[in-house]
């Protein structure tokens, strides 16, 4: 007995020195769709470090946003929120708008910096600038800051560049405002950005970080949210021309490099084996591009719709010796991101009504999710017209269907933004596991079991509803152009003028 004592001391010494808190790098490609990468089945995608992911890790096949737009998404990736909570609604926030997510909303990266955590933030925030850039990462949790803080298109496209150099980007963007910053933490380092050599900054960036702070041994939290595959479609020198599926080919392979620059110094430091590195994008694709356009596999409809298309994504989690390779049906969300990566360092919950819950058992042990149902909220959501449908089990219920602008130009009418808005009474049931791309909604006639099924859905729909208190709107405060970023703060004629 008295030599297992020591023994056993000695053990638990070792296991604390080697359960340092893990390190987060969490990966958010924009407007990317079910079924653009090679590993998830997209025939001319060039994604070799992604598909090495979902090789070594757990790849999904029902991994959920919150809203088929780009900053209601982010608000409750950061937040494991639901939109409407923080007021994160309706639609997205511009250059000049005067709201944000509010500031006392908790962000993962302030979940993590009581640990002592280095935090940072690269790439596109979407999240409002405000006032004096009140809202800006480095005012919710994040040490430091590198990116262009909004959509990519929302300032003139001309000043967007392609390769080679003398190439102009597809498209036509927002005229009339700012030309894109680059911001580095507070201040506008570079205006128009330089799109040519954004990607290989970012990458610097991310991997600096990292560098340096495994070398330190301080635990650490990536938040990589990439400008790609959003419209207009652009690729430094050495991605462009890359990939078999053209402009937006080359931006997926562009990120897909960056990827593979951070595995590289997560591997170099040692600290890979420590890692969790979460990949997943923040609504469907915009289909109204065209070939231009991200692809939904076999899902239906894109952008903008509460079709399975515009809010199913791709999603892997990556941990070598931690996560086993395997494939995921369990139903996972971007609002489950938060209380895992709390769970997984030891942190505290924020202390407000969360929508996320732990998926620490269903990545370490391929177990089930806690997760039975997912709200489908418009990108417009009020109290009125608030839930359009609902996911429970592998069943989902359509209160409503509409299409929208992002995903005209399907041959597919239900997408289109000439198909107005559709109250369903019954809702259209559909099962979801033999009918992914929602084409036959379920008879309900002489079917007991399904009219159970919509029984509890319509009871989870009101119980829902009647507990949601929405947050006041912080899109709906307006827009200021005072406040669109400008490097030159005096100068004349605007927004022209804003260039350094
Ligand atoms: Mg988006």
């Amino acid at each position: 007995m008295k030599r297992i004592v020591p023994l056993l001391l000695f053990c638990s010494l070792l296991s604390a020195a080697s359960a340092a808190p893990p390190n987060f790098v969490l990966l958010f490609a924009d407007d990317l769709g079910f079924g653009d990468l090679g590993c998830y089945g997209h025939p001319t995608s060039l994604t070799p470090n992604l598909d090495r992911l979902a090789a070594e890790g757990l790849r999904f096949t029902d991994f959920y946003v919150t809203s088929a737009v780009c900053s209601p998404s982010r608000a409750s990736l950061l937040t494991g929120r639901y939109q409407t909570r923080s007021g994160v609604y309706p639609g997205v926030f511009y250059p000049s708008s005067i709201g944000g997510l509010p500031l006392n909303e908790t962000t993962i990266a302030e979940v993590l910096k009581p640990l002592g955590y280095a935090t940072a933030a690269v790439g596109k925030w979407h999240l409002g600038i405000g006032k004096n850039g009140m809202f800006l990462p480095t005012n919710q949790g994040f040490d430091h800051y590198l990116g262009i803080p909004y959509s990519h298109d929302m300032g003139p496209c001309q000043n967007l560049t392609c390769f080679p150099p003398d190439v102009k980007c597809f498209g036509t963007c927002d005229l009339g405002t700012v030309t894109v910053p680059l911001i580095h933490d507070k201040h506008i380092k570079q205006q128009p950005a330089n799109f040519l050599e954004l990607e290989q900054a970012y990458s610097d960036f991310a991997t600096d970080f990292i560098s340096t702070h495994a070398k330190k041994g301080q635990p650490f939290f990536l938040y990589y949210p990439s400008h790609h595959t959003h419209y207009p479609q652009y690729a430094g020198p050495t991605a462009a021309g890359r990939s078999l599926r053209g402009p937006f080919g080359d931006a997926l392979f562009e990120l897909d490099s960056t990827v593979g620059n951070i595995l590289a110094v997560l591997e170099e430091t040692g600290a890979i084996n420590n890692t969790l590195i979460f990949f997943t994008s923040d609504n469907g694709p915009e289909l109204m591009r065209k070939s231009r356009s991200g692809n939904a596999g076999p899902l239906r409809c894109g952008k903008g719709t509460t079709y399975e298309g515009g809010m199913r994504e791709p999603a892997i989690a990556f941990w070598p010796g931690k996560i086993k390779p395997g494939l995921t049906h369990e139903i996972a969300s971007i609002l489950d991101v938060l209380p895992t990566v709390a769970s997984l360092a030891g942190a505290q919950l924020p202390k407000v009504i969360l929508d996320g819950v732990d998926m620490t058992e269903l990545l370490i042990n391929q177990g089930q999710s806690k997760r039975e149902t997912m709200m489908f909220y418009p990108i417009d959501p009020t109290e009125k017209y608030s839930l359009f449908a609902i996911r429970l089990r592998k069943y989902k219920a359509h209160f409503y269907t509409r299409g929208a602008s992002h995903s005209s130009t399907t041959p597919d009418k239900e997408c289109s933004l000439f198909t107005p808005l559709q109250a369903h009474d019954p809702p259209l049931l559909f099962d979801l596991d033999a009918d992914p791309p929602e084409h036959y909604p379920l008879s309900l006639e002489g079917r007991a079991d399904l009219h159970a099924v919509l029984e509890e859905i319509e009871k989870i729909k009101q119980q829902f509803e009647a507990s949601m208190v929405f947050g006041e709107s912080q899109i709906s405060r307006g827009k200021d152009p005072n406040l669109r970023p400008c490097c030159n703060r005096d100068c004349s004629p605007k927004p022209e003028c804003c260039r350094c």
